[in-house]
């Protein structure tokens, strides 16, 4: 193989890059970027970005693509997929031939069907440009409506909060974080913002943004408004597969490929948030959107490339950082789980252990880290757990 080239470079694409060169790949590597901007990291964006801005942490130095020989092509797309002759046509007209193709093209924010969503004013955090925009126009915010109780949605209210700004969220489902956590972390969750003066508004549909001024008025379903200075949408994200769809490539709420990361076409594969794969830890296809499982997506695709035939079974992880509190997660949830709650809840500091049947089949940890790390191998172990022990705080972890 002579030549890869790499649609988006985000945590998949550019791990996948570097991972090619550290596995002594020779070819020609071609990593296109739609984004203006050396890549960089987007959890920072919902974290401290926001407060410290200057310059966004980049992935790898800039000099790196140039010392890894890496065709890093910055602000233009791949428009079209030429799968009968192997080539891509970028946005710019070029056309650049390959041997094997990877779509690391991510996800985008969805946006509900709601009148007033898609006007200007509406802020995002999905990508540096949102973040800059966000960062220069909260000096003039007193009160800001976050659209979504996900973690991003969460992760920002957090920092407004911290930054003097008065939040309220809305949540269509009646618990926040309801598709990634169990009821009991959701609820703390719940407390912890509402006692950080946070307004969580659950099992509530947003009808309506009215933009009047430079101000909004959000419109909920029951008749409740809130008034703001801005709206911010964090109601999740949608896979973009519309490049991957016009070539004619299996799409399933993502782009379809096997244990191997190869799509329909063996010439093909896709990685990262925009693909959708047959997990080792859940029932079903599944499609994540963490770095863990970019970057995991990324190092499995290099060996295969580079001749190293192993399927993806990587351990889902994945952290949030909301205001003050630490959440982790390790391993995937799934409904009929028992909890079983290690800590001391009010003190802020616990971990759910969710068994099937006595079999460790993920965590969840606040502001406990070392809780986290020891379930991340337990799971991967298949460790067998004895719930009565496991409640019990006086029995260290390490010794069951
Ligand atoms: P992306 O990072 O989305 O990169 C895809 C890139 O491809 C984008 O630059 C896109 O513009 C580009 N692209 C798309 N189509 C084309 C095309 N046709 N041509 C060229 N380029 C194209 N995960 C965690 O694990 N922990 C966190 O705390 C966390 N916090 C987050 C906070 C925020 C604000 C956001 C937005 C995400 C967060 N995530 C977090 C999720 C994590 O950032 C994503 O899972 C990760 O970025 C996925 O990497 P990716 O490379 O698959 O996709």
């Amino acid at each position: 193989m002579n030549s890869v080239i790499i649609v988006g470079a985000g945590h998949a694409g550019v791990e996948l890059a570097a991972a090619l060169r550290q596995r002594r790949f020779a070819g020609a590597i071609d990593l296109v970027s739609d984004e203006g901007e050396v890549p960089y990291q987007r959890p920072p964006l919902s974290k401290d970005y926001i407060k410290r801005l200057g310059s966004p942490l980049v992935l790898r130095p800039a000099k790196f693509y140039e010392e890894q020989k890496i065709g890093l092509r910055l602000g233009v797309s791949v428009a079209a997929i030429d799968r009968a002759v192997r080539s891509v046509i970028l946005s710019n007209g070029e056309v650049l031939a390959y041997d094997h193709l990877v779509l690391a093209t991510g996800a985008r924010n969805r946006r509900p069907p709601v009148p007033g969503i898609d006007h200007h004013d509406i802020l995002q955090l999905r990508s540096l440009t949102d973040a800059r925009d966000l960062a220069k126009r909260i000096r003039n915010f007193r009160r800001i409506v976050v659209i979504g109780g996900g973690f991003v949605g969460l992760e920002a209210a957090g920092l407004l909060r911290l930054m003097g700004i008065e939040v309220d969220v809305v949540e269509m489902a009646p618990r926040l974080m309801q598709r990634a956590v169990s009821p009991t972390v959701s609820e703390w969750f719940l407390k912890f913002h509402h006692d950080s003066g946070v307004g969580v508004h659950l099992s509530r549909q947003v009808e309506a943004v009215e933009h009047c001024d430079g101000r909004v008025n959000v419109l909920l379903a029951g008749g409740v408004h809130l008034e703001a200075d801005a709206v911010l949408l964090a109601a999740g994200v949608m896979p973009n597969v519309e490049l991957a769809a016009a070539a004619g490539l299996e799409i399933n709420n993502g782009v379809v490929v096997d244990d191997f990361l190869a799509t329909s076409d063996p010439a093909i594969s896709a990685i990262g948030d925009c693909a959708v794969y047959p997990s080792i830890h859940l029932p079903g296809p599944t499609r994540l959107e963490s770095v863990q499982n970019a970057c995991d997506h990324a190092r499995t695709l290099a060996a295969r490339l580079t001749g190293t035939l192993q399927p993806y079974d990587a351990l889902p992880w994945f952290w949030s950082v909301q205001g003050a509190a630490r959440l982790q997660i390790a391993g995937l949830t799934k409904p009929g789980l028992t909890e079983v709650v290690r800590g001391d809840i009010g003190s802020g500091r616990f971990s759910v252990f969710l068994l099937d049947d006595d079999r460790l089949q993920a965590a969840e940890t606040v502001n406990s880290p070392a809780d986290h790390m020891l379930a991340r191998r337990l799971i991967v172990q298949g460790a067998r757990l004895d719930p009565m022990a496991l409640a019990d705080n006086s029995v260290e972890l390490s010794d069951l």
